[in-house]
């Protein structure tokens, strides 16, 4: 069966004056449809160029110089700016680390929903909407949610209206970069257990990017390595966890 996304031996280059920093290098990963990946790896190693090379979100400057990437068989770097920009609202979602920086921090959270939903419906049909959307994701009285600017939330509520709104359109594949970064513990694993509760329910992949092997061994299927641009090590979550086979996933799970 052809994978919902297959990376293959991606290159990616950042030109930096005379040199160039090698963000990927040769990088291959597949995610199959409804499977829940995560990305591991320190800082630096590649994973946020990795989800922007598929979100095809890749600053200006960034090099492709080797490899693909393809979306059910059709490779993302030969569609054309709109076609790239279609396949980007309908197929995926993002969940961002910082769950304020992700949100308009002047329009109110209910108006932002409206508008990844590109509807501007009567009240009746907004009431509804809010009921729907920020009920499922543990918000409780959805209306005073959606008539809040996100300063007025707290860092909890602000990550499930992000993820609310990243769902919203029923997204393929949904990227969460950190999600839980800025958020304390008891707080990590609720938005976790929601974000991989409701790829369950809608059928979305999941690739969650994180530097917690623990948190990526609770939470996901397969667990992907990176280290220096490639995936070193590939496999099923507890066997990634419980025994590895490469050094640097060793040093990880020590660390
Ligand atoms: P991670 O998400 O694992 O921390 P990144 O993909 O952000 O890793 O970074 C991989 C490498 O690419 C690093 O060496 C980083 O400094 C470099 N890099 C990332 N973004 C840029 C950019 N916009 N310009 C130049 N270099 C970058």
């Amino acid at each position: 069966m052809t994978p919902l996304i297959a990376i293959t031996d991606l290159a990616i280059d950042y030109p930096n004056g005379i040199e160039s920093v090698r963000a990927l290098d040769g990088t291959s990963l597949a995610i199959g449809e409804g499977e829940a990946v995560a990305l591991v790896g320190e800082s630096g190693s590649g994973k946020s160029t990795l989800a922007l090379a598929l979100a095809g979100g890749l600053p200006a400057s960034a090099r492709r110089v080797g490899g693909d990437a393809t979306w059910r068989g059709r490779s993302l770097f030969s569609m054309s700016a709109d076609d790239r920009r279609a396949f980007r609202r309908a197929e995926l979602g993002f969940v961002a680390q910082d769950p304020h920086g992700a949100l308009d921090p002047t329009m109110r959270v209910g108006r932002q929903l409206l508008h990844v939903l590109e509807r501007a419906p009567d009240r009746k049909n907004a009431e509804m909407l809010f009921e729907q959307h920020f009920a499922r994701v543990g918000l409780r009285d959805p209306q005073r949610i959606a008539r809040s600017y996100p300063h007025e939330l707290s860092g909890g509520m602000a990550q499930r209206v992000g993820i609310a709104l990243a769902l919203a359109n029923r997204p393929a594949l949904l990227i969460a970069d950190e999600p839980t970064a800025a958020l304390d513990a008891t707080l990590r694993q609720q938005i976790l257990t929601l974000i991989r509760q409701l790829c369950r329910e809608t059928g979305a992949s999941l690739l969650l990017i994180t530097h917690d092997l623990e948190a990526a061994e609770t939470y996901v299927d397969r667990i992907a390595v990176m280290l220096r641009g490639r995936v070193v090590e590939d496999g099923a979550a507890a066997r990634v966890f419980h025994r590895p086979t490469h050094d640097y996933t060793r040093s990880l799970l020590a660390s």
